[in-house]
């Protein structure tokens, strides 16, 4: 397997990246996407759909090895909504306070209230062919009400199982130690270790 130093992550979020070079270490360096990479439609009905598409369609364009993610809530007794609709669950550019006010709503007279963060990489080689899929999760219930402003998206009702505040109530440390993303990179970075 081809040497892997540099990986491009596809993504321009500039908190993800130092969370990524983090948990991977040292010996790789995590980049932001350039200015003038395509936009990718995440147009799957999976999670792994989306970051694999959004992988390989980077890789191929830069000719470099490029790590894309793919994340979302999770809630069983809505039949799996907001899944890949998390960002966009009240509609097509909604805000965060939108998305959690429609979760809410559609959970009003739900009574079970569980629900998972979840988080899938996809790693592929400079030719655009899938070199590992990785994945986390993080289980918790949805509040009726929201609680705390730190954190994003649905974070302010998400409560973690074994603990008494909500993801919006933990600081950055707490929450990385138990999300789902945290998850997923600790298992990414095992695979890269032990190839
Ligand atoms: P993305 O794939 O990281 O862009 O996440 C898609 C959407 O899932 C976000 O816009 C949020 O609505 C939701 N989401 C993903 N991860 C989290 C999280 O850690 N906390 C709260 N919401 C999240």
């Amino acid at each position: 397997m081809p040497a892997l130093h540099t990986i491009v992550l596809a993504s321009r979020n500039a908190g993800k990246r130092v969370e990524f070079q983090q948990i991977l270490g040292a010996q790789f360096s995590i980049v932001t996407l350039p200015d003038d990479a395509p936009e990718v439609v995440e147009d799957r009905e999976t999670f792994h759909g989306n970051a694999l598409k959004k992988a390989s369609e980077i890789a191929v364009h830069l000719a470099r090895p490029t790590l894309a993610d793919d994340s979302g809530l999770v809630v069983p007794a809505l039949g799996g909504h907001p899944g890949v609709r998390s960002a966009r669950f009240a509609g097509p550019g909604a805000s965060d306070d939108e998305n959690t006010d429609k979760l809410l709503a559609d959970m009003k007279d739900v009574r079970d209230r569980r629900a998972y963060f979840i988080c899938t990489l996809a790693l592929c080689s400079a030719e655009g062919a899938l070199l590992h899929a990785a994945e986390g999760r993080c289980h918790g219930v949805i509040t009726e009400s929201r609680r705390g402003d730190l954190g994003f998206g649905y974070d302010p009702v998400f409560l973690p199982d074994g603990f008494s505040k909500t993801m919006a109530e933990l600081t950055p440390d707490e929450k990385n130690a138990i999300s789902h993303r945290g998850f997923a990179a600790k298992t990414l970075s095992a695979w890269l270790a032990a190839r």
